[in-house]
């Protein structure tokens, strides 16, 4: 952590892979840049990297139609359970092998808080199969994702059955470190459209493309993780913040409010606005 670094810290420290960033706001190109280095005095601006390339898989594929707080322990008893050969030094088996051998029935109670857990648990099992067949294990996997083109990796991972585009795009900005991906979720689609960082009636991967296309490379892993923070806490679906109190939201001075109409209170898809 860097001393000037905001209590908001939404992205787990120093422990959360990557390293501390400073972004100028003053010299930002763009609409998108400029909002990504406002978010950065908001939130501790910082770049990604580092973790395990499967984990990151395992990790997208329990959390997927569920919250982190769900997940979250679904994830722990899965290390807990499926880890040890990784931390022992005597064992050349590592997390790939111990999930494509694991039994279905003993890893869907492992991570039954996640929701799904039958279907997680044959799709997990189906890809550390796949993985180790053609990456060799865990090193093969990581070496893949953080050294081959960006697009093949990416191409490569949405074959994979249960792997979307958020999921790809999380694993190549988490594992490969790679810049210039900007995942889109919930959050950032409704958000990029309100402000006008996208068009209105844009889908995930237009917003996607977009944001890519306006915001620094290495700029968008943070802006990523920040914007979501940010639909959490100011401009949140039913309710942005301005609704009530124009001065309420840090970045109403950069928003268009596409489908938020604080003089009748009324919030729709910036798709939909009026
Ligand atoms: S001004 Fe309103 S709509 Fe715009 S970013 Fe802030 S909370 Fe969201």
């Amino acid at each position: 952590m860097t001393d000037d670094e905001p209590s908001k810290n939404i992205s787990g420290g120093d422990a959360g892979g990557g390293a501390a960033a400073t972004f100028d706001p003053d010299t930002a190109g763009t609409h998108a840049e400029a909002v990504v280095d406002r978010l950065g005095e908001l939130y501790w601006t910082k770049t990604y990297g580092g973790r395990d390339a499967f984990e990151c898989l395992v990790r997208t594929i329990l959390s997927q139609n569920t919250s982190d707080t769900a997940s979250q322990p679904a994830h722990d008893a899965l290390m807990e359970r499926y880890s040890e050969a990784r931390r022992d030094p005597d064992s050349d088996g590592d997390l790939v092998d111990a999930l494509a051998g694991a039994d279905q029935q003993e890893l869907a109670e492992t991570i039954q808080s996640a929701g799904l857990y039958n279907q997680k648990s044959e799709r997990i099992i189906a890809l550390a199969a796949e993985i180790r067949e053609e990456f060799g294990g865990e090193a093969g996997f990581d070496a893949f994702v953080r050294d081959a083109d960006p697009d093949a990796v990416r191409d490569r991972l949405l074959e994979m059955n249960g792997v979307g585009p958020k999921t790809a795009d999380c694993v190549l900005l988490f594992a490969g470190g790679r810049g210039g991906v900007f995942p889109v979720d919930t959050h950032v689609h409704r958000i990029a459209r309100r402000m006008g960082l996208a068009p209105a009636d844009a889908d995930h991967e237009t917003v996607r493309e977009s944001i890519e296309r306006d915001v620094p490379a290495e700029k968008c892993g943070f802006g990523h993780t920040a914007m979501i923070q940010f639909g959490r806490e100011y401009c949140k679906a039913r309710k942005p913040v301005c609704l009530d109190d124009p001065e309420a939201c840090p970045l109403a001075d950069r928003c268009e409010q596409v489908g938020v109409y604080p003089d009748s209170g009324d919030v729709v898809d910036p798709a939909d606005a009026y």
